[in-house]
């Protein structure tokens, strides 16, 4: 089932905690990592700056005071509380696992958690949570009807840091990746000089090397390299990725059917345990990796945007 709304309403005072906490968690080693840190926050970065002035308002009027208006400072939230009892099941929302080599994705056939609940992944998560915050955009968004919407069965600052964080995730073409590997964590590699899980590799170790050789260590300069990127190519691109051909706010099945396809063209692609990775598959894949980005962060701003914004006829995106 989908509607899990519930178990995020009651736990709306311990995430006040939690919140606080965010730095504080230790990270375990698990069945699958996510876009790391610097992944999470270039796609909250971009989707911030594509965000029209009333959707921006309404986010920062869910976000907590400590986090300055920053949504991106609090993507990276919900990995840091998947492992603990309250959210333990929001676990499953960060990924899905589809048929080994088939490289296919079907919402019936993959869509559920290990207890075969249907929804528990990361598409019926951005659907859920999309849902949730549209009942909060019925209502307004003022800051006294928020306080009204607080007391109601959902917590939308908590919708809100999902949606935007398994947006993020669901563009890693390994979160829709092999059942049996995890999504290929369980495939150890050379990386130049280490080993490492081929996964870690898709989270973390692109970026990393893309931002020390290209960037200057900075993630906000590699960020700005892939906005001028969209803006260049042209604002078609932008526009495409933003739409849904159904209409919908949010169209989770395209994303994660793209994504199983890159994770078998270019992610388990002459990349079998074992390998040694260095050059060839870094400079060939860094292109996926940064498009892929971008694109998480054109959807995350046009899904806010078609949520939010105060002309809800206007979807087009504002590249600034
Ligand atoms: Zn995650």
């Amino acid at each position: 089932m989908v509607g899990h709304g519930g178990h995020v309403g009651r736990t709306s005072v311990i995430s006040v905690l939690v919140l606080g906490l965010v730095l504080c968690v230790a990270t375990l080693p698990g069945r699958a990592g996510a876009w790391g840190f610097d992944g999470h926050h270039a796609t909250c970065l971009i989707a911030e700056s594509l965000l029209q002035p009333a959707t921006l308002k309404a986010v920062r009027s869910l976000l907590p005071e400590y986090a300055n208006g920053s949504l991106a400072s609090l993507c990276l939230w919900p990995d840091e509380i998947k492992r603990m009892p309250n959210y333990h099941w929001t676990y499953p929302l960060h990924y899905i696992d589809t048929p080994d080599l088939l490289c296919s994705y079907d919402y019936e056939r993959d869509c559920y958690d290990e207890h075969g609940n249907k929804g528990l992944c990361a598409s019926g998560a951005i659907n859920n949570f999309t849902s949730q915050l549209t009942k909060l955009q019925l209502q307004g968004h003022s800051r006294p009807l928020l306080r009204k919407a607080h007391e109601t069965e959902h917590n939308f600052t908590e919708a809100l840091l999902f949606l935007s964080h398994i947006v993020g995730d669901i563009h890693q073409p390994l979160h829709v990746g092999f059942t049996s590997d995890g999504g290929g964590n369980t495939v150890l590699v050379e990386w130049y000089t280490h080993k490492t899980r081929l996964h870690h590799i898709w989270d973390d170790e692109i970026i990393e090397r893309a931002k020390d050789l290209y960037y200057n260590k900075s993630l906000s300069t590699m960020v700005d390299a892939i906005m001028l990127n969209i803006t260049n190519n042209s604002v078609d691109q932008g526009q495409l990725w933003s739409e849904c051909s159904n209409g919908e706010i949010a169209c989770p099945d395209t994303y994660a059917t793209e994504g199983v396809n890159l994770a078998c063209q270019y992610a388990y692609r002459n990349a079998a345990a074992g390998s040694i990775l260095a050059d060839e598959y870094f400079l060939s894949r860094l292109p996926i990796v940064e498009s892929r980005l971008a694109q998480g962060g054109v959807r995350l701003a046009a899904i806010l945007n078609r949520l939010f914004s105060a002309k809800r006829s206007s979807h087009r995106l504002t590249f600034l």
